[in-house]
């Protein structure tokens, strides 16, 4: 378990801490200081934890939404029904 940066490598004095803990995981929420390239020519905020990676796509004119505890917990749920999701579900032959 580790950070993910999308493939990126960044260092210490490149991520922020968010000022919280994951309640998935327990590992600290730390952010981008600045937007990185996620492919097709698109830059955005990437905060991560151990569990959930997150990125906020720079809008033109459009400030980025602040990543806050609130918001980190809907992240973590929302991977944790993807997850869910994904196992087969067993068929019916009733
Ligand atoms: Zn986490």
């Amino acid at each position: 378990m580790d950070y993910d940066w999308l493939g990126h490598r960044l260092y210490p004095n490149s991520i922020r801490y968010l000022g919280f803990k994951c309640p998935g995981c327990g590992a600290g929420v730390y952010t981008s200081k600045r937007p990185l390239p996620i492919g097709q020519g698109q830059l955005a905020i990437v905060a991560s934890c151990f569990c959930v990676t997150h990125f906020t796509p720079a809008v033109d004119g459009r400030k980025f939404e602040p990543v806050t505890l609130v918001r980190w917990v809907g992240f973590v749920e929302q991977v944790t029904a993807m997850a869910e999701e994904e196992t087969p579900n067993r068929a019916s032959t009733a």
